[in-house]
């Protein structure tokens, strides 16, 4: 557009020029003629007269020459009635045939007037030349010639017509300037408003303000700079919900991507980068199959057509091994491709842990049942009148029905205080430990178990004991249980700048490095064997584990088989939920 509106006033003064130049051509052609209509009047006028003088007597025009009644340069000839010359003013000796000279033809063909304008060979000179007809009783006797030189008129002629030029150049050149002035003031507001036209398209966020003092433009003027105000104010208001959409998608929990026509990935949020392991800072735009390698989704991007817009789909992720719920929505009119992938790994875990809790449970609960069942029918059978076996079986009986109650208990407080608010109590740790060493005084004998506590005797803390104890309870039990005869176990406690320090460790059998990571988990017993024989149920660990998360602790294993193990658990000094 600006490209046009300038080469317009480039191209301008050239048709202008042009225009004013072909007008002065005409002009000189049509002064020229003029002049030599004029010039050709005047001979032919004074041709006539003599004619009518010398009463077409061919002599007496002769005696018009001598008595000089002819100006200085004009020249006279006489021609016969077939264009021979008769006698010529210039050079009285002069004859010949002139019936070629188309002044003399156009007399010759009967016309009542020649005229010609041409270089003359007899002078050498450009004449102009005007033949009329002699005449007696109708009859052609001869040709009159008069002939007058170029130069002799053309000067003054030339003078005036320089005089004629200016004027036209003066008349030209006011006329551009009108022109050029009332092309401007047409012009004005469109020089004023394209360049703030291309400020708005170049940067729609700021508001431009056209300042020009023009009476005649106001209004428009004032539409534009509404304009500019309403387009800067509604981008301002379009990048802040952008914003505030990508912000509230890249926040999302679930993922979001966009892939193009050209099937790119252009956009991608915080959440599906996690799920797809891309790199927070992915180069987007890239095309989807440099960024994922799972042949499902690529699959899944493919069938996507005018047919079918929608597609959903389980996946498990290649890089990250996530269950993802993809739903793949295909838009035909941009052919843009919006997926939403959720994650459902860790419900899928909870699904499956509680399935394997519910069999678990059963399982462990038929044990201790079925024992208790096969004892007392046996005793009914009649083994009760025996009163060795009756003792025996009694015991063994009571050691079932102990278990049993362990394991109620137990999984009584794994699901004990789920949005119960715990009393927080001052703990004096040394007593504490102490205490808890003391419950277990018989079974550390029985083993002859070297216990060592170590810890600074006045330090205190503030914690949930309900939640507190069962951490200890299982770790020092675990301890003593998974302890070979005259073994050690060591519980240490320190305090640090913010968190406080808790080791239980021993010098029993150990855990492989495999089952480390598993022995957390419910109902899950490293050494099956020795953990029934201990009475073990595979809760105590779980049970430690999330109490410390509910303390905002961490617990860290270290474990060689044969060697022992070493459990550490570290605890904040004050609780963030206070819940
Ligand atoms: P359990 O009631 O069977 O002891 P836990 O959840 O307390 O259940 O422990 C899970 C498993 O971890 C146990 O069965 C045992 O194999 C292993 N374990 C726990 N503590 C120790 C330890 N201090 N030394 C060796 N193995 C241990």
């Amino acid at each position: 557009m600006i490209k046009r509106y300038f080469s317009f006033y480039r191209f301008w003064p050239l048709l202008l020029l042009l225009l004013f130049s072909s007008g002065w051509y005409l002009i000189d052609k049509f002064y020229d003629q003029q002049v030599i209509n004029q010039q050709e009047r005047y001979l032919a006028n004074k041709g006539e007269l003599f004619l009518e003088i010398a009463n077409q007597k061919i002599e007496t025009l002769e005696s018009f020459i001598q008595l000089k009644s002819l100006e200085d340069n004009e020249r006279l000839t006489v021609l016969d009635e077939k264009g021979n010359i008769l006698f010529d003013s210039f050079d009285p000796n002069l004859s010949g045939q002139r019936s070629d000279r188309p002044e003399v033809q156009a007399i010759l063909k009967n016309n009542t007037i020649g005229r010609a304008l041409r270089m003359s060979p007899t002078l050498n000179k450009k004449l102009l030349y005007i033949a009329l007809p002699i005449k007696k009783e109708q009859q052609m006797i001869g040709i009159l010639r008069l002939a007058e030189p170029l130069e002799d008129f053309w000067p003054a002629a030339k003078t005036m017509k320089q005089g004629i030029f200016y004027v036209y150049l003066l008349l030209c050149s006011l006329f551009s300037l009108l022109l050029y002035q009332v092309l401007r003031q047409k012009n004005r507001p469109l020089e004023i408003i394209l360049p703030v036209l291309n400020k708005m398209i170049a940067d729609p966020e700021h508001t431009e303000t056209i300042i020009a003092n023009s009476p005649q433009w106001e209004n428009l003027y004032q539409s534009i700079n509404q304009l500019s105000e309403q387009m800067s104010q509604n981008y301002r208001n379009y990048r802040a919900t952008e914003k505030q959409f990508y912000y509230l998608l890249e926040e999302l929990t679930i993922g979001v991507f966009l892939i193009n026509a050209q099937h790119e990935l252009v956009f991608a949020n915080q959440t599906l980068k996690n799920q797809f392991d891309l790199k927070t800072k992915v180069k987007l735009p890239t095309p989807f199959e440099e960024l994922f390698h799972d042949a499902m989704f690529i699959q899944m991007i493919y069938q996507l057509s005018h047919t079918q817009p929608f597609l959903q789909q389980k996946l498990i992720t290649g890089s990250t091994n996530l269950r993802l719920d993809l739903s793949l929505r295909y838009f035909p009119e941009t052919q843009q491709i919006l997926g939403v992938s959720y994650d459902f790994t860790r419900i899928h875990q909870l699904e499956q842990m509680q399935k394997d809790f519910v069999a678990n449970v059963s399982h462990e609960l038929k044990t201790p049942v079925t024992s208790l069942i096969g004892f007392t029918e046996t005793l009914l059978d009649g083994a009760k009148e025996e009163p060795e076996i009756l003792t025996q079986f009694l015991q063994i009986m009571q050691k079932d029905a102990y278990r049993l109650e362990k394991l109620i208990q137990e999984i009584l407080l794994l699901s004990k205080g789920e949005g119960v608010t715990f009393p927080e109590e001052e703990v004096l740790l040394i007593d504490f430990f102490q205490q808890l060493i003391t419950r277990y005084e018989s079974v550390i004998q029985e083993k002859e178990l070297q216990v060592e506590l170590k810890g600074e005797p006045t330090l205190t803390l503030s914690t949930k004991l309900d939640l507190f104890y069962p951490i200890f309870k299982n770790l020092f039990e675990n301890a003593l249980n998974y302890s070979l005869a005259k073994g050690s176990v060591t519980i240490c406690f320190e305090e640090h700048p913010s968190s406080y320090l808790f080791v239980v460790q021993d010098t029993g059998i150990g855990i492989s490095k495999e089952e480390q990571s598993r022995v957390f988990e419910r109902f899950y017993r490293a050494d099956k064997a020795r953990s029934r024989l201990v009475g073990g149920s595979g809760i105590g660990l779980a049970i430690v584990k999330d109490y410390v998360a509910r303390l905002e602790g961490t617990i860290t294993l270290e474990s060689y088989l044969g060697v022992g193990s070493r459990f550490e658990v570290q605890l904040p000094k004050t609780l963030k939920d206070h819940s």
